[in-house]
């Protein structure tokens, strides 16, 4: 129960629940993940056991409904994981937003009716429309699916919001445009919504990966610097036409649909995560706040208590000021000022202040420090000196 005293019991967080199970390793997954079949039945039995009863504690505690709910992973709707799924969905009850990732492989008609009622925004992972690129990232996934399965059971109302997610910049070829426009002109002529969210992502080489062992060998090639934001500008500015707003680096809403759970990550809501590798972070009225990780393998987590192996660590209000610089500056939303003045001391805003109105790429308004849209691209630079004044 120590994780869960942290928190106020009449301010319910947004709820993240972690998966690890997939049914193999995609070859550039740097996430903590386990092959279904290797975990085993018991294993994932006491996962999804000890999931439940963390779940019901959790419920238990906390007065009122959760902001936000999110079901990640992990592939969460493998069709050995979604009884189980539906089950700890049940005891945690009701929210505006309950998210689950998913993998386009095993999106079925049942399974949509198995979570029906109890999601409202399910995440799919397609990463590519083209055959020849999830081969080369090592996925293996029937993207036919989508449009088999998916576009039409959206009829039936099982969830109110669809974010696909791709990776972009597998290298200098592109094909992200020409292969949405195809999946937008069958979404038009079958009469489907286009989804409401779509996440795009440049491939990121992680050490450690098969990918990065791959690169390593020459066997793959990486696009430089100069090309990826070619390839990506050419991209945003795509959506953009399309109707999507581009909200976050990454994330791209259609008629306001923004991943509520992920904007609350983003403008340093609280969260509670519980999962072998799941975050949480919990902030208290004078400024400082507590950052909850656990880092212990699906086998551990399955075999000891519940609410064992959550390590805490202290946050004092500059760790909390420069998480919301990394977060919120990455928005089209900024970075609050007055919640930045809460947490610096007013001599060190005032310079970022005035850092921020002469930077040819950072604006000051309506309370708020952003990134101009027109230089998203470069926001990492951004975000590195906005950081730099307050650590
Ligand atoms: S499905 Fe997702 S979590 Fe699982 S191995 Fe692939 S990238 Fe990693």
């Amino acid at each position: 129960m120590m994780l869960l005293e942290n928190y106020d019991r009449n301010h319910p967080p947004r709820i993240y629940v972690h998966i690890p199970f997939c049914r193999r390793k995609c070859a550039y997954c740097s996430f903590y993940s386990i092959p279904s079949g290797l975990a085993g039945e018991r294993v994932r039995a006491g996962y999804f056991k000890r999931l439940a009863s963390e779940s019901a504690l959790i419920r238990e505690y906390f007065n009122g409904d959760f902001p936000s709910i999110y079901i990640g992973g992990g592939t969460p709707n493998l069709p050995e994981n979604i009884g189980y799924v539906s089950e700890i969905l049940q005891i945690l009850g009701n929210s505006a937003e309950i998210s689950m990732e998913s993998n386009v492989s095993f999106v079925t008609e049942d399974m949509l009716n198995m979570l029906r009622g109890r999601i409202t925004r399910l995440s799919v992972g397609v990463q590519s429309f083209s055959r020849r690129d999830r081969i080369r990232i090592g996925r293996y996934d029937d993207t036919d699916l989508l449009y088999g399965v998916l576009l039409p059971a959206r009829k039936c109302g099982v969830v109110s919001a669809l974010n696909l997610d791709f990776i972009t910049n597998f290298d200098k070829r592109e094909r992200f445009v020409p292969l949405f426009s195809k999946f937008a002109e069958h979404c038009g002529n079958s009469g489907f919504e286009l989804p409401e969210h779509i996440s795009l992502y440049s491939l990121q080489i992680e050490q450690g990966t098969a990918y990065s062992r791959l690169v390593g060998e020459g066997l793959r090639a990486v696009p430089d610097d100069a090309a990826q934001a070619r390839q990506l500008k050419r991209e945003w500015e795509y959506l953009a036409g399309m109707g999507y707003e581009h909200y976050e680096v990454s994330a791209f809403a259609r008629t306001g649909n923004y991943c509520r759970h992920n904007l609350g990550y983003w403008t340093g809501d609280g969260f509670l995560g519980i999962g072998s590798h799941a975050s949480s972070r919990c902030y208290f009225s004078d400024g400082t706040g507590l950052e909850i990780k656990c880092g212990i393998s699906a086998a551990e987590y399955a075999a000891s208590n519940v609410f064992s192996g959550y390590e805490t660590g202290h946050l004092g209000r500059t760790d909390i000021a420069v998480e919301l610089v990394l977060a919120g500056l990455r928005t089209k939303f900024g970075v609050s000022v007055s919640r930045l003045g809460e947490l610096c001391d007013p001599d060190r805003l005032e310079r970022l202040i005035s850092f921020c109105r002469k930077s040819d790429g950072l604006v000051v308004s309506d309370g708020s420090i952003r990134i101009r849209d027109d230089m998203m691209l470069f926001c990492e630079y951004y975000i590195r000196r906005v950081s730099d004044f307050l650590e």
